[in-house]
């Protein structure tokens, strides 16, 4: 048997965010991952994400302003160029509901005419009012993952899929395959596996984590033609967001809140044809023309909870950490440090009771 102080199971960014924070203040960490960082089925793939301070809700946007922060400490310590700003434009629906959040937390953002938007980007179609924030950006997806990685001095185990987790006393043992591990606490960020692990695992602790629902997000790359290219999001519904992907001179763009829920055990990723089709017609009505070319496309695991709030919680020696539904990129890092907290017993705070598995979604 394998001791530890900390093992985490999940190498995703939740879980090497929390291995990160945890290293960082002096811990020994243990990462068990089932796969290996960063590969098809895990919801952190991919090289790019929006990071934005723009939500309706100051909770979030403050935590926004919170989570930058530490992307920046991360960038500078692994030497990693792993946040892009290219400012961001959102067009559609309530728009003052997020003028409001963002002024409550003191975070720039600027409501624009249509024809400021279209002498500030021309070449976008069927401009309208538009709230442009500053310093929205892009997110090198996996860099920042390989920063995570790299940076701490954790122990990271791949093909290490844990199959049990038993609380002991004042220890918990973690089973993977012929690995055994003994640590003080054990902090799950298995994406929209956690529930179904908690569950194999029959950890008693656990009786009411919140259900997850996982969704197959439909993907598309088409060709960077602007280097004026802001992030984008249109409040419709479904919500457009497209966001300028330098690197490899192309636009990621996707419909949030478009794909059915999946099964983890019978998960295809290969392109969808209708949802692909829907997101080609939404970009068609906004995006500056891209000459009907499509340069790439690809799938990828939403892990919805039931209100679109994370699940963050400790309960005996347990930890979870999931149910990021899409949108817990930009928050990686700043998650990581709660869930530290949570693992080393240090009060969260009021505001993350929002987050915790006994919560009733409201109706
Ligand atoms: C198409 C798409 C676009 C997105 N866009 C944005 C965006 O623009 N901005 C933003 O902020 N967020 C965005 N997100 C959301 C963001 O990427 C996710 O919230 C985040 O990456 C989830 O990280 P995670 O660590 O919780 O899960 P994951 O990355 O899925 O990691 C979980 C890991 O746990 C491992 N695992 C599972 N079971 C076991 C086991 N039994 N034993 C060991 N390991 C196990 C898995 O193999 C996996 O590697 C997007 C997501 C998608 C899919």
């Amino acid at each position: 048997m394998n001791e530890a102080e900390f093992a985490v199971v999940g190498a995703g960014l939740l879980g090497l965010s929390t291995a990160w924070a945890l290293a960082r203040r002096g811990h020994e960490v243990v990462v068990l991952e089932a796969a290996h960082v960063g590969h098809d089925g895990s919801g952190s793939k991919g090289t790019a994400r929006i990071f934005r301070y723009g939500y309706d809700d100051p909770l979030y946007v403050g935590m926004a302003q919170e989570a930058r922060a530490l992307w920046l400490d991360l960038a500078a310590e692994s030497g990693l160029e792993l946040l892009e700003i290219t400012g961001q434009l959102t067009f559609g629906d309530d728009l003052p509901l997020l003028t409001e959040a963002l002024g409550a937390c003191g975070a720039p953002c600027e409501l624009l005419p249509a024809a400021e938007v279209a002498r500030r980007y021309p070449g976008m179609v069927n401009v309208a009012e538009a709230v442009f924030e500053p310093d929205s950006g892009v997110l090198s997806a996996d860099r920042c993952l390989q920063a995570l990685r790299d940076t701490a001095g954790f122990t990271l185990l791949e093909s290490a899929a844990v199959t049990a987790i038993r609380p002991n006393g004042e220890r918990v043992q973690v089973t993977a395959g012929a690995v055994e591990l003994s640590a003080s606490v054990a902090v799950i960020c298995a994406g929209p596996a956690t529930s179904r692990l908690v569950r194999l695992a029959e950890i008693a602790e656990i009786a009411d984590i919140p259900a997850q629902t996982p969704t197959l997000e439909q993907v598309v790359y088409l060709p960077l033609t602007s280097d004026l290219m802001p992030v984008v999001i249109n409040r419709a519904s479904p919500l457009l967001y497209a966001l300028p992907v330098r690197r490899s001179s192309t636009i990621k763009v996707g419909l949030h809140g478009d794909a059915p829920p999946v099964d983890l055990d019978s998960t295809d990723m290969s392109d969808d044809p209708v949802l692909l089709e829907r997101v080609l017609e939404a970009a068609a009505e906004m995006l500056p023309e891209w000459e009907g070319r499509v340069v790439g496309s690809e799938r990828c695991l939403y892990d919805n909870s039931p209100d679109d709030d994370f699940i963050i919680d400790r309960v005996g020696r347990v930890v979870i950490g999931a149910g990021t539904s899409g949108h817990g990129f930009k928050f990686g890092p700043l998650l990581g440090e709660r869930l530290a907290d949570l693992a080393t017993g240090v009060p969260v705070g009021d505001a993350f009771a929002r987050f915790r598995m006994g919560r009733r979604p409201a109706s």
